[in-house]
């Protein structure tokens, strides 16, 4: 059965002193909590002491990003070896904002995704329509070549390394979130998407997460979707109370 996530990308938010707070908060407040898979992506530079702070608790680690190399002269760049190091073994992949300020194209992302596998580095694979896409009616087909164009070189085998989060971009830290059957409308043309090009158990094992505004008072709803398997949290995902709030909501 596919598992329940959720997961906080706290982008770049929240200092160390800030990190050791948040995290001894959420530790408090999820403890219990066994109904889904609980990660967090802090800001680099406090990846090592959140690992640490979060052994033995059940809270996973993730990067926001990676580099696609080994490793070499890039220089400001992160890589796979590095994360694992400092026992980090999820990462996120292609968030919006990556895209948009960073300029990651789907080939970039193909490259990225192909080093965190070889890794056995597991990968959330972000992606999702703008406002013009969905005004015009378009946003299946964006989605779809989305998903083609970043993952779907990849063989069956290496889909339990992958989660989904489809993250409509007119929902991100906008306050505008899709409504629950928005999500499960897309969810379910993503499952059935993955079908076509893979298996039936490729894509009813894949987690597929959705991200954009949640928070505690549409969480339960969202969450009630048959395809929606958890969420990908930004703003909310920065309060513990909230953040435990939504992952109870699970
Ligand atoms: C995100 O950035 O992945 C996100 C979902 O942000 P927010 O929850 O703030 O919309």
């Amino acid at each position: 059965m596919r598992k329940k996530i959720v997961a906080g990308n706290w982008k770049m938010n929240k200092n160390l002193s800030d990190t050791k707070v948040l995290l001894s908060e959420l530790k408090a407040q999820l403890a219990g909590v066994s109904e889904a898979e609980i990660v967090v992506a802090p800001t680099y530079v406090n990846l090592y002491s959140a690992s640490e702070a979060l052994k033995g608790s059940g809270v996973k680690v993730a990067a926001q990003n990676m580099h696609q190399a080994e490793n070499g002269a890039y220089t400001g760049e992160i890589s796979a070896d590095m994360l694992k190091d400092i026992g980090v073994k999820t990462v996120i992949l292609g968030h919006s904002e990556r895209r948009a300020y960073f300029g990651e194209t789907d080939a970039l992302l193909v490259e990225k995704v192909n080093t965190a596998l070889k890794h056995g580095i597991k990968v959330i694979f972000c992606f999702g329509e703008e406002l013009d896409d969905r005004k015009s009616d378009n946003h299946f087909n964006v989605v779809e070549s989305q998903l083609k164009n970043g993952l779907f070189h990849i063989d069956a085998a290496n889909w339990k390394n992958i989660v989904l989060a489809y993250e409509p971009v007119w929902a991100i830290g906008t306050g505008e979130t899709a409504s629950p059957e928005q999500a499960q409308e897309m969810h379910a043309f993503i499952r059935s998407t993955i079908e076509k090009a893979f298996d039936a158990t490729v894509a009813d094992e894949v987690s597929i997460l959705y991200g954009g505004s949640v928070k505690p008072n549409n969480a339960v709803e969202i969450f009630a979707k048959p395809d929606v398997d958890g969420g990908l949290i930004g703003g909310a995902s920065l309060d513990a109370e909230s953040f435990a709030a939504i992952a109870k909501a699970i």
